[in-house]
């Protein structure tokens, strides 16, 4: 087997790093604008630092791609504009009295879900209406639109989209996606020629590849970008993973059989072997509860985690010795994915993505 030397020299401090293949990324966004009819728009969801894979990397990198970008905060959005990207940002979080000004510095879109926040939107602000038809979270009542319609009649405001947010469009055939979307479909009717010109959008990416006839005039997918199918029940065809995590063998020494690894030394070598020591632990976003059930991949070959995961720490155990400063896959290519590290720990990848920690280096691979 063909040796793989590790990126990490002796030299660096750097304990792992998260290595993100562009054309991985690009090949995922390609593969989604192919499900979105012609004419609609599309908008990468990079929040939580791009689902943990460098929220600037990914926003440039899909700069080609896509529409428009979707963050959670304002404090994301200027991060992504100061790294120099020009396309359209929509803030989903609530406008604040706070903020407003950051709005115009940095050009962001905002996105309008109560009469307070309306009130802090100034004619020359580029706003989106948001609609609450069932997702429980933000947004004004469709019931609200009369009196929503009356306020903005008596404005110079001009909000520029209507949106919307489904709840459980990550199962495919869900009712509770078609109530919302009656809602929604209802409301629009309801207000005639008035969206004319705006932008009207509702599908995440569960959204889009469930529910197609939901894609009204754009389309924002987030974790079907990053490589993962929103329904670990119906999985997409040819979205494949983008990230991959990576450290190096910080110690190799042999085990005795029956010698105990980690804190409750609730593991025991079997046999005769090798303890493999790996840099990294929960403080990194390895999981605790992962302990004892997870596969890392040393020098292309699968070993087990064993005992427990500790803060800065996960062992492995070989048959065979490794050398100091050999590549460890963490996470990724040859070794486990977030998926399933997701469905150990009875979570979604999202989660497992996001919790990766912002401190490690994200780089970019082609
Ligand atoms: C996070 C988010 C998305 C993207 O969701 P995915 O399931 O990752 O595609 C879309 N819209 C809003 C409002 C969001 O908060």
């Amino acid at each position: 087997m063909k040796r793989r030397t590790t990126q990490i020299t002796a030299k660096s401090n750097i304990t792992s790093y998260v290595e993100i293949n562009l054309t991985v990324l690009k090949h995922n966004a390609a593969l989604l604008k192919e499900r979105v009819p012609d004419g609609i728009k599309t908008m990468a969801v990079v929040k939580a630092n791009a689902y943990g894979h460098g929220a600037a990397l990914v926003a440039h990198a899909l700069s080609g791609s896509v529409t428009a970008l979707g963050v959670a905060s304002v404090e994301e959005a200027i991060n992504i504009r100061n790294s120099g990207v020009i396309l359209p940002i929509l803030v989903f979080a609530p406008p604040r009295a706070g903020n407003i000004s950051d709005y115009k510095t940095y050009n962001l879109v905002a996105t309008v879900g109560s009469f307070y926040e309306l009130e802090l939107m100034s004619s020359s602000m580029s706003f989106h209406i948001e609609f609450d038809t069932g997702m429980g979270r933000l947004g004004f009542s469709p019931n609200e639109w009369p009196e929503l319609l009356q306020k903005l009649n008596k404005s110079e405001l001009k909000p520029s989209g209507v949106m919307t947010h489904f709840a459980t469009a990550d199962a495919p055939g869900s009712d509770k996606v078609n109530v919302q979307l009656q809602l929604f479909n209802k409301l629009l009717e309801d207000m005639g020629s008035w969206k004319q010109g705006k932008v009207i959008h509702a599908s995440n990416s569960g959204g889009l590849l469930y529910y197609p006839e939901a894609a009204f005039s754009m389309v924002r997918f987030g974790i079907a970008v990053y490589g993962f199918s929103p329904s670990a029940v119906e999985s997409i065809p040819g979205l494949k993973p983008v990230l991959s995590w990576k450290s190096c063998v910080s110690v190799c020494k042999p085990l005795k059989k029956g010698e105990t690894v980690s804190y409750e030394a609730n593991w025991s070598a079997p046999q005769d072997g090798w303890l493999v020591v790996v840099p990294v632990g929960y403080a990194d976003g390895i999981r605790r509860g992962l302990s004892n059930k997870i596969e890392m991949s040393v020098a292309g070959k699968r070993l087990k985690q064993v005992g427990n995961i500790t803060m800065d720490y996960t062992m492995l155990y070989s048959n065979e010795p490794v050398e100091t400063g050999e590549e460890v896959v963490i996470l990724g290519e040859n070794a486990m994915m977030a998926d399933e590290w997701a469905e150990l720990l009875d979570t979604i990848p999202y989660e497992i993505l996001c919790g990766i920690h912002p401190k490690i280096e994200r780089r970019p691979v082609s």
